[in-house]
């Protein structure tokens, strides 16, 4: 029994030992350690340490730039080549990073994207100057709101006329696109004059037809397109994608959803 009290004795003495001996060692190591960074070399190396990591963060930041700036390059150069051709239908709404820089038409209240008015104004001028002078922009940009509301006028149209609310949404539909499924929204699509069918008689419908593409813009919803773009014919209604793209457009005769899917396969 002795001996067993004797060696939980040495072990009790043991420990307390082990541990005085630590704790001295931390405050003697802390102590020098703060002398030797009070002495210079030392400082220098933690200095140096700080500097590599700042480095180290600067490294990581650059390289995230690296990283992130040819993304961002590759996002603007496609920006700048895509922007003219997005689609933006019913089943394409616009990107949830969607921003527009507008511009007056004409000085008026109607707005059409910035880098595209030139286009128009031109187009609208030439027009003018070859004689064909009773045109005008009915609509053009549009808020999401805005759209929001005739789309819902467009609604009840339809349930006036007796027809049931999932009738008229799909009917509506055909004649007026949902909040931020319209080109309107985009900002790259110009009404003119009345926005009736008639206007496809008339001879600023058929300067269009002949001119419009030199100036970037298409027919959009064709007669002959109708179960592909799923919108109604609309002769009033000319989107602007820019010369070449109109001038491929035409020649392959095929509506924005057509052309979009031939350039993807085209990059395949
Ligand atoms: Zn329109």
């Amino acid at each position: 029994m002795k001996t067993i009290w004797l060696i939980i004795k040495i072990l009790v003495v043991s420990l307390l030992l082990v541990s005085i001996a630590i704790t001295g060692t931390v405050i003697i190591y802390k102590t020098n350690l703060e002398k030797t960074n009070t002495n210079g070399t030392n400082l220098v190396e933690l200095d140096n340490k700080i500097i590599n990591n700042n480095t180290l963060a600067s490294e990581y930041v650059a390289r995230d730039l690296v990283v992130e700036l040819p993304g961002d390059n590759v996002h603007i150069i496609e920006e700048e080549i895509d922007w003219k051709i997005l689609l933006v239908n019913d089943e394409n709404p616009l990107p949830s990073n969607f921003k527009i820089e507008l511009a007056k038409i004409n000085g008026g209240a109607k707005e059409f994207d910035a880098r595209a008015i030139g286009d128009l104004t031109k187009l609208m001028q030439d027009m003018k100057a070859a004689g064909v002078s009773n045109i005008w922009v009915q609509s053009a940009y549009r808020t999401p709101e805005y759209q929001d509301n005739l789309y819902n006028n467009k609604v009840q149209d339809f349930i006036v006329m007796g027809k049931s609310q999932e009738d008229a949404e799909k009917l509506a539909s055909k004649w007026v696109n949902k909040s931020e499924t319209s080109e309107h929204n985009l900002g790259l699509a110009v009404d003119f004059n009345n926005v009736k069918r008639d206007f496809e008689n008339t001879r600023e419908f058929k300067w269009l037809v002949e001119n419009a593409e030199n100036y970037g813009f298409i027919l959009r919803y064709k007669r002959e397109k109708q179960t592909i773009t799923k919108v109604n014919y609309e002769p009033w209604h000319w989107r602007y994608v820019g010369l070449e793209h109109a001038k491929k457009m035409n020649e392959l005769d095929m509506c924005l959803e057509e052309y979009v899917e031939y350039l993807k396969n085209l990059n395949k």
